[in-house]
C-alpha cells in the first residue's frame, strides 16, 4: 500500500484495499468467511467520509441485525471519530425503510404515526378475519396464513399478484389457504392494516417499494440522498430486499455488496442466493473482487471448513489461505450421551477458563434452541456466567411456562397463579369474564380458584357455555392428580399436555410449533433426573430465581443462524449428530437442498471459530423419555481427517472413522440424502445399548487432497480450494 495510505487503511490486503477504493460503480465482494468483507464496509466508510465524498446521511449502509448495525457503527467511530454518528441509514432492511416510511406514510394510505405490529399482533388480526368468514381456525389456522403472507411479502408479492398466480396456478404455497381464498384473506388483512393504522414487518419493504415505483419525485429525492449504498450479508437477501435496493440504485451505481454464498442460511426465509450469483447481470460492468486471505481462524479450521463445504454441489467455489501454521485441530469429541455432553462442555470451559481464557472468548452454537437447555443448566449449577443471545432462557419459553403451570397446579391446587396461566391454554372456550369471576368469588370466600370453580360450577353464576368446558377440566384434574401418585413425574407431563390437547394447538402451528413441541419434549426428557415432581418444581424455581448475567463477562449461547458474521476464539458445537444436524426437518421438507442449506450453516459454525473449534456429538439422546441411539452427523466424515483430532467415549473413533471413512461414500455420494434409520430403543437401560452400529463402519481408502499453495504466497502457507 506504501507510506501514502491513509491510517484508517493500514494493514489492509491489496484486495480489501482495491474494496475499499473502488467507490465509484457496482461492486462485488464475494469472498469466503472470516476475509474480512465486513471489515471492508466498514472502511469504506471511513474512507468516503475521509475523503468529502459524502456526507454521513448521504452513506446507506444495510446489515442483517441491529446487533451487527451497532458494531459497525462503533467500528466506524474508532475510525473516524465522531462523525460516525450522523450514520443515520446504517442499520437493517427494516429499520431503514421503517424511517423512510414515517416520512411518506401518506401516500400509502397511513398516518405517519402507524404502529408496526409484532407476530402476536399479526395472528391475532389473521384469526378476527379468518373467523369473520366463518371459516374453522383449527382446520386453517391463522399461523399459517401469516407464515405465508410473509413469504409473499418476502417475494415482493401483492394480494392482487398472489390471486393471479393462483389462477394461473403458478402460486405453489398459500394460495389454496381455506379453499382458495387465501389471497383474498391477504388482501382483506393489507385493508385492515390500513384502518387500524398499521402494518407488519413485509410492509415496511413492500410500501416503501410501492411508493418508490409510483412517485418518481419521492424516488428522486432518495437518489440524490443516497450517494452510496453498502449491503453486508447479501447472500441472504430475499426478493422484496433485492427489489428495494435495485430501485434505490441511482444512475451513479456506487453501490458494494459483499456476500459469501457459501453462508446462504435463510433459504427457508426466502432468501435468494442467485441474488448475489446475478449481480454482475444486473450490475453491468460492475468490479468483482474476491478475498482470498482469511483473518480470522487458523489453518485446522479453515481446512476442516472448507474441506466440509466442498461436498455441497451448487457453488461459485473459492480459494482460501491463511498465513497461520499453528493452532489445535478441530477436535471432535464423541460423548456417551447428552447430559455427558453438557458436561464435558462446562469442564472445557473451566479448563479454559483456568488456563487464561475469559468466559467472553467462548461460545455454544446449537442448531435448535432446545438443545440449550442441558448447557444453561449445567452452567447455572457450577455458576459459569452466561447469556443466551437472540432468544428467551429455556425456562421463560412461554411453552415452557405453560408446561410448569400445569405441573404447579397439580401438585398444587391453592396456585392460582397457575391456574390463570393454564385454563384456557389452549382454547377451552373459557373467557376472561369468567375467570374474572372465578378469582373474585376466591377473593371473596378466602379459597383457591380451584375451589371456586368447584362451588360455582353448577350455579347460575357462570354463564353456561363455560359450564362445560370447565367441568370437563375439573374432571381431567382429577385425574391427573390421582395419576401423579402412580406414574413418574415425566410421563405425568407427557400426559397432561396430551390429554389436555397442549401437543396439538403446537402441532396445528406450522411455523413455530415444532420449535416448542421440541422443547417440551426436552423438558420432558430432562424431568427424567429428579427424583419426583415436587424435587423438579424446586429445581426449576431455583434456577429461574437466578440472576440474570447479561454482563459483558459471559459465555454466549446462541443458535448458529444467530452467529452469522460473529466470531470468537473458542467455538462448542454440539450435538453434530443425524437428524439434530442436518436436522431432519430440513430434510423432510427440502430434500438435498435442505442438506446443503444445513452444510453451510454448519460451515458458518466452524468458521465462527478463530482458535479452537470443538465439535461434539453423543451416542445416546433421550427423547421423550426414551433413549435412542444416535448416528454421528455425515458433517464430520466430510471434515478432512488432516485437519480434526477425534477423541471418542463411544468407540467410533476407533472403529472407522480414523482413516476417513465415510457411511456416506464421496464417491458414489447421492443427491438424495438417506433417510434416518428408525432408531433404536433400550428403554432407558444403558447396559442394552447396542453400538454396533457406531462401531462397524465400513473402510475405503481415501486420500485428502493435498492443498496446492499458489504461487507468491509466504512459504509454509496453506491454502485451500473450495
Ligand atoms: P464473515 O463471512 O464471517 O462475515 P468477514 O469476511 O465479514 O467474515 P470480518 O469479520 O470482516 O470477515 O473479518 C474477520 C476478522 O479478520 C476480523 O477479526 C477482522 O478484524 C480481521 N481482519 C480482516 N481484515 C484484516 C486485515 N487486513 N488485517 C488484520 N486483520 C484483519
Ligand atoms: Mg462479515
Amino acid at each position: 500500500l506504501g507510506a501514502s495510505a491513509p491510517d484508517y487503511m493500514s494493514g489492509l490486503n491489496p484486495e480489501q484495499a482495491k474494496a475499499v477504493r473502488t467507490v465509484t460503480g457496482p461492486v462485488l465482494v464475494l469472498a469466503g468467511a472470516g476475509t474480512g468483507k465486513t471489515r471492508v464496509l466498514t472502511t469504506r466508510i471511513a474512507h468516503i467520509l475521509k475523503q468529502g465524498l459524502a456526507r454521513p446521511s448521504e452513506i446507506l449502509c444495510v446489515t442483517f441485525t441491529n446487533k451487527a448495525a451497532r458494531e459497525m457503527r462503533e467500528r466506524a467511530e474508532r475510525l473516524i471519530g465522531p462523525a460516525a454518528t450522523g450514520l443515520y441509514n446504517l442499520g437493517t432492511f427494516h429499520s431503514i425503510a421503517a424511517q423512510i416510511l414515517r416520512r411518506h406514510a401518506e401516500l400509502v394510505g397511513l398516518k405517519s404515526t402507524f404502529t408496526i405490529l409484532d407476530d402476536d399482533d399479526q395472528v391475532r388480526l389473521l384469526k378476527q378475519i379468518i373467523e369473520g368468514r366463518r371459516i374453522d381456525t383449527k382446520r386453517f389456522p391463522p399461523k399459517t396464513l401469516a407464515h405465508f403472507i410473509d413469504q409473499w411479502k418476502n417475494k415482493g408479492l401483492t394480494p392482487e399478484q398472489v390471486a393471479k398466480l393462483n389462477d394461473a396456478k403458478k402460486c405453489d404455497e398459500g394460495a389454496d389457504f381455506a379453499f382458495g381464498k387465501g389471497a383474498e384473506i391477504y388482501a382483506e388483512y393489507q385493508d385492515r392494516l390500513r384502518v387500524l393504522n398499521a402494518c407488519d414487518f413485509g410492509d415496511l419493504l413492500l410500501h416503501t417499494l410501492k411508493i418508490f415505483t409510483q412517485y418518481h419525485e419521492v424516488l428522486a429525492q432518495y437518489h440524490a440522498r443516497f450517494k452510496y449504498i453498502l449491503v453486508d450479508e447479501y447472500q441472504d437477501t430475499n426478493v422484496a430486499q433485492y427489489l428495494w435496493l435495485r430501485i434505490l440504485t441511482n444512475a451513479d451505481r456506487n453501490l458494494c455488496c459483499v456476500g459469501d454464498d457459501d453462508q446462504s442460511i435463510y433459504g427457508w426465509r426466502g432468501a435468494e442466493v442467485d441474488n448475489i450469483l446475478k449481480f454482475e447481470r444486473d450490475y453491468p460492468g460492475a468490479e468483482v473482487i474476491r478475498l482470498e486471505r482469511n483473518y480470522r481462524s487458523t489453518k485446522h479450521i479453515l481446512g476442516a471448513a472448507a474441506g466440509l463445504i466442498k461436498a455441497n454441489s451448487a457453488r461459485l467455489g473459492k480459494t482460501l489461505w491463511t498465513e497461520d501454521q499453528g493452532g489445535k485441530k478441530v477436535l471432535v469429541q464423541g460423548i456417551w450421551d447428552s447430559a455427558a455432553e453438557a458436561q464435558w462442555v462446562s469442564e472445557d470451559i473451566e479448563k479454559q477458563k483456568k488456563s487464561g481464557r475469559a468466559y467472553q472468548d467462548m461460545a455454544v452454537l446449537v442448531r435448535a434452541s432446545f438443545q440449550m437447555r442441558a448447557f444453561e443448566e449445567r452452567f447455572l449449577m457450577l455458576q459459569i456466567p452466561y447469556v443466551v443471545i437472540g432468544g428467551p432462557r429455556f425456562f421463560e419459553r412461554a411453552e415452557i411456562r405453560d408446561a410448569i403451570a400445569y405441573l404447579r397446579l397439580i401438585q398444587s391446587p391453592d396456585d392460582d397463579l397457575a391456574f390463570e396461566r393454564i385454563i384456557n391454554v389452549p382454547k377451552r372456550g373459557i373467557g376472561d369474564a369468567t375467570v374474572q369471576k372465578l378469582l373474585m368469588q376466591a377473593r371473596v370466600a378466602g379459597q383457591s380458584v380451584m375451589a371456586a370453580v368447584r362451588d360455582l360450577i353448577d350455579t347460575d353464576e357462570l354463564p353456561t357455555r363455560a359450564r362445560t368446558p370447565l367441568t370437563a377440566f375439573v374432571r381431567d384434574y382429577d385425574r391427573w392428580r390421582e395419576l401423579a401418585k402412580t406414574i413418574k413425574h415425566d410421563m405425568l407431563l407427557d400426559t397432561v399436555l396430551t390429554d389436555a390437547g397442549y401437543y396439538d394447538m403446537h402441532r396445528a402451528d406450522k411455523v413455530s410449533g415444532q420449535s416448542r413441541l421440541d422443547n417440551l419434549k426436552e423438558m420432558v426428557n430432562s424431568m427424567g433426573d429428579f427424583e419426583d415432581l415436587s424435587a423438579y418444581l424446586e429445581h426449576v424455581a431455583l434456577v429461574m430465581e437466578l440472576e440474570r448475567d447479561a454482563g459483558a463477562n459471559s459465555v454466549k449461547i446462541m443458535t448458529l443462524h444467530g452467529a452469522k458474521g460473529l466470531e470468537f476464539p473458542v467455538v462448542y458445537l454440539p450435538g453434530w449428530e443425524e437428524g439434530i444436524f442436518p436436522s431432519q426437518r430440513s430434510m423432510d421438507e427440502s430434500g438435498l437442498r435442505g442438506l446443503e442449506e444445513e452444510r453451510r450453516l454448519a460451515y458458518v459454525g466452524i468458521t465462527r471459530a478463530r482458535e479452537e473449534a470443538r465439535i461434539s456429538f453423543v451416542a445416546n439422546r433421550q427423547v421423550y423419555g426414551r433413549w435412542t441411539s444416535q448416528l454421528p452427523s455425515r458433517f464430520i466424515d466430510e471434515m478432512p481427517i488432516e485437519h480434526v483430532e477425534a477423541v471418542s467415549q463411544t468407540g467410533y473413533a476407533q472403529a472407522g472413522w480414523t482413516s476417513q471413512e465415510s457411511r456416506w461414500d464421496r464417491a458414489g455420494y447421492q443427491p438424495n440424502y438417506t433417510k434416518r434409520e428408525e432408531p433404536k430403543t433400550f428403554g432407558g437401560n444403558l447396559s442394552g445399548v447396542d453400538m454396533s452400529r457406531l462401531e462397524s463402519r465400513p473402510h475405503r481408502p481415501s486420500a485428502p487432497a493435498k492443498p496446492q499453495p499458489s504461487k507468491g504466497l509466504p512459504v509454509g502457507t496453506r491454502v485451500f480450494h473450495v
